[in-house]
């Protein structure tokens, strides 16, 4: 035990999928939980610094573009007519083109700082900028994964790179656009900045990487087989059956659909993490569900790109694992993502309750809460899978006086949480055991943001 800040008294804590009470909760030097007894008597507790509030574990952002934050806002009107994902791919671009490090750290650190504060504690960076605004290499290949990693670091959140392959700009393309330029990569590059990341990791592996794959256009079999086979042991990413138009390419090429194209070709196994798949029918989610790999679901950043609605009462009834992003950033809040996957399910079959139907729980919240949590392992790499004896002890301590809880039983404070709104922030959040967001970072954080956003888009 490092001092007595790292033994906690919590009221009730989220403990194996339910609240328990008068929980006792002790870290070790590693960052890891070391104890967790429900039920401590007052001499037991004596001398941990109680956390007031009801205490929920972290949960992993499984799907972030950090840069994408610059972003937010920007995209939501139509100048030219029709508007579709492609549509706003061009103009992401346009950020993804003219991004420096010191801006693509600034924007991070900020944006990092905001999903801490919403209670996700580990960020799975899907990172596909590699080179210079000229396409040119970097004197130093991690020299934007660098900036990614010290924002992270500033401010405390633990950060899984995933360093991500991008060869084409088509299913029967030779090569990249120009204004892709940025993304130019190989297996070779790909895996090096993931051993490079893991390397020097520290910090009770809160910087630690896999690797991705941007989608099966990006890049062919051969070297997506040898991306996924290098990373031995680290998770690994791709963007699938995200849009009709990329289903249909992929058919017109392979005579498959996506998911079942990378199942026959690829060594699919539980590393594997797919990112939306809201184009995956019944029957290859049931296939997917075979390899034990796991769904990564980003609920508002589909609804806002018009991607479509994730078949999520198949998955969850198949037992299958998946984990929650936030992908594009328009929306930093967990809390967030899992009321709008919930209501997409309901405005689509017309049903309420679908999570707990699906996921054979009595409430909806702690079905998708638990699901997020399970999920994020997986997506990270690192054992955050809840207030557990091994887990890191990531946590978030919920204001005991939030508007939304007042008047509620007490078994009801995740419910609320998830479907009342507006939300209230976290009283305090922790990783690995030590509380992060101290004093006026945020204030500062957001002036190095808005002096990013200033020079970006002046
Ligand atoms: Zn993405």
């Amino acid at each position: 035990m490092r001092d007595d800040g790292r033994r906690f008294y919590a009221p009730m804590a989220w403990v194996r999928g339910g609240w328990q009470h008068d929980v006792l909760l002790e870290v070790d030097a590693a960052g890891l939980w070391s104890r967790v007894e429900a039920g401590a008597s007052l001499a037991q507790r004596a001398g941990a610094t109680s956390l007031g509030g009801p205490v929920l574990p972290g949960i992993v952002d499984a799907h972030s573009h950090a840069f994408q934050r610059a972003i937010a806002g920007l995209t939501e009107r139509s100048p030219g007519g029709d508007d579709d994902f492609w549509s706003w791919r061009d103009r992401m671009y346009r950020a993804a083109n003219r991004i420096t490090p010191e801006q693509l750290e600034a924007i991070a650190a900020f944006l990092y700082a905001e999903l801490l504060a919403a209670g996700y504690t580990q960020v799975c960076e899907f990172h596909y900028l590699h080179n210079d605004a000229d396409g040119r290499p970097y004197a130093d290949p991690l020299e934007l994964s660098r900036a990614l990693a010290r924002a992270a670091r500033r401010v405390g959140i633990g950060l899984t790179l995933l360093p991500t392959l991008y060869m084409r700009s088509g299913f029967a393309a030779k090569g990249l656009r120009d204004d892709q330029r940025r993304f130019a990569s190989t297996p070779q590059s790909v895996l090096a900045i993931a051993e490079a990341v893991r390397a020097g990791a520290s910090d009770a592996g809160r910087i630690t990487a896999g690797v991705a794959i941007h989608s099966l256009r990006a890049a062919d079999v051969a070297a997506i087989r040898e991306t996924a086979q290098g990373a031995r042991g680290l998770p690994v990413h791709i963007h699938i059956a995200e849009q009709r138009r990329e289903v249909e390419d992929c058919q017109a090429e392979h005579g498959l659909k996506p998911m079942e194209f990378l199942l026959a070709q690829a060594p699919v196994d539980a590393r594997w993490n797919m990112v939306h798949a809201t184009q995956a029918s019944a029957s290859e989610l049931a296939a997917l569900r075979q390899t034990g790999a796991s769904i990564v679901i980003c609920p508002t950043t589909e609804a806002n790109l018009g991607d479509g609605i994730f078949d999520f009462a198949t998955w969850a009834g198949e037992s299958g694992v998946w984990s929650v992003g936030s992908d594009s950033h328009v929306t930093r809040s967990w809390r967030e993502e899992l009321r709008l996957l919930e209501y997409s399910q309901r405005l689509h079959a017309r049903k309420r309750n679908v999570a707990a139907q699906a996921g054979v729980a009595e409430s909806s919240a702690a079905a998708l809460f638990q699901g997020a949590l399970e999920g994020g392992s997986a997506a990270a790499g690192l054992p955050l899978g809840g207030i557990a004896v091994g887990q890191r002890a990531d946590f978030a301590v919920v204001d005991a006086d939030a508007p939304e809880l007042a008047g509620l039983p007490a078994d009801h404070v995740l419910d609320a949480l998830v479907f009342s709104t507006p939300e209230s922030k976290f009283a305090r959040v922790f990783v690995a055991g030590d509380e992060v967001l101290g004093g006026g970072e945020i204030a500062e954080l957001a002036r190095g943001f808005r002096a990013a956003m200033k020079a970006l888009w002046a």
